[in-house]
């Protein structure tokens, strides 16, 4: 995969590949260590990664990493801080004008009558109506960003005027063993649908990067209610 290959997502943003460290085989060669046993063939290290993932010996995955470059609406950057294993850098709106890019969805969703933690798509919005409404809104907050910066507030106060559907970006680092650990929990259909848009993108970058890996993720990840209770 190219570095700086870039995947839209969520309208005005996107996820990035900036590089990586390891392979599938690295993982392979990490675990080795145990036995200090040299590699059987291709054959038998694939074998080895699946039985490693199937059976949770997570540690060897630790040894690869990937970092992104991702912007996404602040409001689902507050679900991806959650997750304390990655490392991240992020664009200060103390520091510089932020701009004027909002997330607005595609389709209004109504909350799903089954699944507390669901939406979905729902004729009965006036979906039009809505993202006209939502668009003046956006436009009149900026509006007032931009007339409180002009009137002297410094960029650290004059941001709270702005919605939360505001872009931002990251840098963000994470080893293999907690991306697919996010995966799992952020591809789940419990998850909101805009940051599963956003980990099928990650996913997508980290797949190129490590196939075996994930032909294992397929085979074996573990849906929310399997998992141990979060929040
Ligand atoms: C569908 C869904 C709904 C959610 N709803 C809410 C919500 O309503 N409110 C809310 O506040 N959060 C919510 N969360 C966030 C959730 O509670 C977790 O904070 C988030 O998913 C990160 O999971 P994690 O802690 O396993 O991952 P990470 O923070 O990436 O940590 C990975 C693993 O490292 C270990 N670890 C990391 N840091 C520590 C530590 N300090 N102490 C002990 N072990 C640690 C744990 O084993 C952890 O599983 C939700 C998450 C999901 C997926």
């Amino acid at each position: 995969m190219e570095k700086g290959h870039t995947i839209p997502i969520l309208g005005q943003g996107y996820v990035r590949y900036i590089d990586h460290l390891g392979t599938d085989l690295r993982i392979v060669e990490a675990a080795r260590i145990s036995y200090k046993s040299p590699s059987k063939g291709v054959e038998q290290d694939k074998k080895l990664l699946l039985y490693l993932y199937k059976h949770r010996h997570t540690s060897p995955f630790e040894q690869c990493s990937i970092t992104y470059n991702i912007k996404m609406p602040i409001f689902i950057m507050r679900q991806f801080v959650r997750h304390r294993t990655f490392r991240l850098n992020e664009w200060s709106g103390r520091y510089s004008e932020l701009a004027d890019e909002f997330y607005v969805p595609g389709q209004w969703r109504a909350a799903d009558a089954k699944n507390k933690q669901g939406s979905q798509v729902s004729a009965s919005l006036d979906h039009a109506a809505l993202t006209k409404e939502v668009k003046a809104s956006n436009d009149a907050a900026y509006a007032t960003y931009q007339n409180l910066l002009k009137q002297g507030v410094a960029k650290e106060l004059a941001r709270m005027v702005l919605p939360v559907s505001i872009f931002t970006e990251v840098y963000v680092n994470c080893d293999l063993h907690n991306l697919v650990h996010f995966l799992q929990l952020r591809e789940d259909d419990h998850a909101q649908l805009e940051i599963r848009e956003l980990g099928a993108a990650m996913r997508q970058v980290a797949e190129n990067l490590f196939p075996w890996t994930f032909e294992a993720y397929h085979k074996y990840r573990l849906t929310i209610s399997e998992k141990p209770q979060d929040g």
